[in-house]
């Protein structure tokens, strides 16, 4: 039983403190104490606000130093997996736009051959290029290799000279016409020249005082790695091919194939 303290004799009774209840049980109002929690309303409800204001910021915070060097690293990471085999891609993809060219010029020889009693096209020693002529076919925009880095020259591609009448260091020689070519599919007819090669629009494969067609000789003229350890080339039948520099190596003998002299015989006269 309350019974008043001496000195609150005579003053007014404090009134009750009145509860009113919030829609949750467990979020008082600030007018008194909550009688399902316990807590005094005039502090939870100030929890409550700071709790609720420490949310908001933590939303709109920006990225740490750490956070962005991370996602910088994993960016880093990606592209060094992703750029070589887009590299590989593209150069794939070039090799295989020259590989069209000299098929198309292969084509533009077997039109020419069966327009002149299967004479080939020959070289500016001879008459007019072999670049004018299959021009006249409507070749126009095969010459250049994507990946050939020397644009001042018309083409990338260059002629074997035992395709032509006597060349020069084996005069002897006429394989001119397709059909005087043992073995059309085993003999080089059009190669990738080196983007430092001086000559015009042929090889001269039958100058033995030249170097003739030894290994050295061969890749000190084509450009035998251009596509990736590898080149385009195009037979006398017309038919292309890219071929690693291993593999030229071998049919460039010993022993001697039918691969650049069309009678597989060195090239010494
Ligand atoms: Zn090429
Ligand atoms: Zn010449």
């Amino acid at each position: 039983m309350h019974r008043a303290a001496p000195h609150d004799l005579g003053r007014p009774k404090a009134p009750p403190v009145r509860v009113v209840h919030s829609r949750s049980r467990f979020a008082p109002t600030r007018t008194g104490i909550c009688p399902a929690t316990g807590f005094n309303s005039f502090i939870r409800p100030t929890l409550v606000l700071g709790k609720t204001y420490m949310s908001r910021k933590r939303s709109i915070r920006g990225f740490t130093l750490i956070e962005l060097l991370v996602v910088v690293a994993i960016i880093a990471v990606l592209a060094g997996l992703l750029l070589p085999a887009l590299a590989k891609a593209r150069s794939r993809a070039n090799a295989t736009v020259c590989l069209s060219k000299l098929k198309q010029l292969g084509m533009g020889v077997a039109m020419y051959e069966g327009d002149n009693r299967d004479v080939l096209p020959q070289t500016s020693h001879q008459a007019a290029s072999w670049i004018g002529m299959l021009a006249a076919y409507g070749l126009t925009n095969v010459y250049q290799c994507p990946v050939d880095t020397n644009h001042l020259r018309i083409t990338s591609y260059a002629i074997n000279d035992f395709l032509t009448p006597h060349p020069y260091g084996a005069l002897t020689l006429d394989f001119s016409r397709l059909t005087a070519v043992p073995a059309p599919s085993e003999t080089l007819h059009l190669a990738e020249a080196r983007g430092d090669y001086t000559g015009a629009d042929h090889f001269h494969f039958a100058d033995a005082s030249g170097g003739g067609f030894t290994p050295n000789a061969f890749a000190a003229d084509v450009a035998v790695l251009r596509h990736r350890g590898a080149a385009n080339y195009l037979f006398a039948d017309a038919h292309v091919e890219g071929l690693q520099w291993l593999r030229i190596q071998l049919l460039l003998g010993p022993p001697i194939t039918r691969f650049v002299r069309p009678d597989g015989m060195t090239n010494t006269p």
